[in-house]
């Protein structure tokens, strides 16, 4: 204002005919509110968009956290452990420093699951992983991977340190656990391989901490192992004959041997046992106890269980063509099979297709198995000798079967075990053991059979201490269908004179 001159005799032009001050002055309050306004909209709209955004973040963060977390402890899922896995090998090699995974798989797990639910199982479960936790350092990682089997990822860290957590972690999680007022006790056992000596890749060092963690078990559970080369020598060749039992059906490896059950001392004949044979192209030839443990951990058990009772009735009719109309065919079953939906089914098709009576079949169950899931074992058994099956129970005195629970089993047939066959000498333990067994047996109305007898003492013993039947290297071997004529025939005429009828 100071700057500006005005000549002498000038007037304001507007003054008369322009803007009435009066409405300036409203029209430059209005628009300065208006923008005022406008400005308070915006900034409004902002604040919103701003909240709407970060909601959406949240929302995301809550997403990652699901899909990179475990749902029921909360702890790093399989996903999230690989990338720290991944991050961790990057940064050892940039710093050239060590590091470990711990693999932990909780020790009899299974049973508690059975004994108490799966709530209080969950329970157990939310709790170590609460005990794993605080005993790890800061930045370590404490993954699940599933079921039982947790993952600690120590970084950086050196065989020293990593024995002295696992031991530290086996110590915590041996400690008692209160769960829906049940006091639980478990155990661990853990596997270590460290980077770089032994793993370069996350799978290596994974796998290799798993074999570990197997080794541990094996060397009694309750403890920690360092991962050694040759260990997973062991987990190949498993995963490699899994792969090929899975095929052996198909390819039809499975043969069935079969071994004759006699009447004390020498015959008649009764029937036959199928045992179990894997031939092999890559193995060889190979007895049950070579693969039968692979095939029930991974399940084959049920579809080679299915092809066994399905062969045994077809070879049990070409028998009964020959002549042997009172001949009985014993198939093993294992837990897996009898905890399976299909069983009864399975058996009743397997008659029906071969045209056979159910009363020539007979199902061995081991002691152990029937007691697995006593009230269901129950259930499936009774449903089968419904049908006409006879079951028998098979290595019997092993187990720790409680007398009531036995008298309910349908059974009609005890095998009293090997094992106390073969010490069998007149006098000792053994002897009044079998005594026992028998009395117990008749008692409850079965016919008792001794599976193992390799001697003429034994069988002499046996005969006298009243066994029906008996098994055994001494009588015959098993063996192919082929290879039995001879035996078969041989039988036959040895029972005549010393028959004995019980
Ligand atoms: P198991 O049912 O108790 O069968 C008796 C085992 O003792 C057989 O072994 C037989 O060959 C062997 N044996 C028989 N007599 C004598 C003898 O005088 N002396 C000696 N030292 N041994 C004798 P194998 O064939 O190796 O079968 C072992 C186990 O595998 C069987 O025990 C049975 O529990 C199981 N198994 C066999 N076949 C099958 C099957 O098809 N399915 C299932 N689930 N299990 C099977
Ligand atoms: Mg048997
Ligand atoms: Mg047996």
């Amino acid at each position: 204002m100071a700057a500006s001159k005005f000549p002498l005799n000038s007037f304001c032009g507007a003054a008369n005919s322009g803007i009435d001050t009066k409405w300036l002055a409203v029209l430059v309050i209005i628009v300065s509110l208006a923008v005022f306004a406008i400005a308070l909209i915006v900034s409004m709209l902002d604040v919103r968009t701003n909240r709407l955004s970060n909601s959406l973040d949240d929302a995301n963060n809550e997403l990652i956290k699901l899909a990179l977390h475990d749902n029921l402890t909360r702890l790093p899922n399989r996903v999230l452990l690989s990338d720290r896995l991944e991050q961790a090998i990057h940064r050892a090699q940039r710093n050239h420093s060590e590091f470990a995974v711990l693999f932990l798989d909780l020790d009899g797990f299974k049973a508690i699951n059975d004994m108490h639910g799966h709530h209080v199982g969950d329970l157990l479960l939310k709790e170590v992983s609460h005990r794993l936790l605080v005993s790890k350092r800061e930045g370590d990682t404490a993954a699940r991977l599933g079921g039982d089997e947790f993952v600690v990822l120590l970084e950086p860290s050196t065989p020293g340190i990593s024995a002295a957590f696992a031991q530290r972690l086996i110590d915590t999680i041996e400690q008692p656990y209160e769960a829906s007022n049940n006091f639980l006790q478990i155990s661990t056992s853990v596997g270590i391989a460290i980077y770089p000596q032994d793993g370069q890749t996350e799978h290596e060092l994974m796998i290799n901490a798993d074999a570990a963690m197997y080794h541990a078990k094996k060397q009694g559970r309750n403890g920690y192992c360092f991962f050694e080369h040759g260990m997973n020598a062991d987990v190949h060749l498993q995963m490699q004959m899994q792969q090929n039992l899975r095929q052996a059906v198909d390819r039809n490896e499975l043969v069935l041997h079969y071994q004759p059950k006699v009447i004390a001392p020498n015959g008649p004949m009764t029937g036959m046992e199928a045992l179990l044979r894997w031939q092999s192209p890559d193995y060889g030839f190979l007895s049950p106890d070579r693969f039968l443990p692979l095939a029930e951990s991974s399940g084959l058990i049920v579809p080679i269980g299915n092809w066994v009772i399905n062969e045994a009735c077809r070879q049990m009719r070409v028998w009964y063509d020959q002549g042997h109309r009172d001949w009985t065919m014993a198939v093993n079953l294992s837990a897996v099979q009898l905890e399976h939906d299909s069983l009864v089914e399975v058996v009743r098709s397997a008659l029906t297709q071969h045209s056979l009576a159910p009363s020539h079949l007979v199902l061995e169950i081991t002691e152990s198995t029937a007691m697995r899931d006593a009230e269901a074992s129950l259930k499936v058994l009774n449903e089968l000798s419904a049908l006409g099956v006879s079951i028998s129970i098979d290595d019997f005195g092993t187990g720790y079967s409680s007398l009531l629970y036995l008298k309910r089993l349908p059974a009609n047939e005890l095998k009293i075990d090997r094992g106390f066959i073969t010490e069998l000498a007149q006098g000792n333990d053994d002897e009044a053991i079998i005594q026992a067994i028998i009395a117990l047996g008749k008692t409850l109305g079965m016919r008792i059979v001794a599976e193992g007898v390799e001697t003429l003492g034994q069988q002499e013993l046996l005969t006298r201490l009243g066994c029906n039947t008996l098994q055994g290297y001494l009588l015959a071997r098993p063996a192919a269908p082929d290879a039995l004529l001879e035996t078969i025939t041989l039988l036959a005429e040895r029972a005549e004179p010393t028959l004995v009828t019980t």
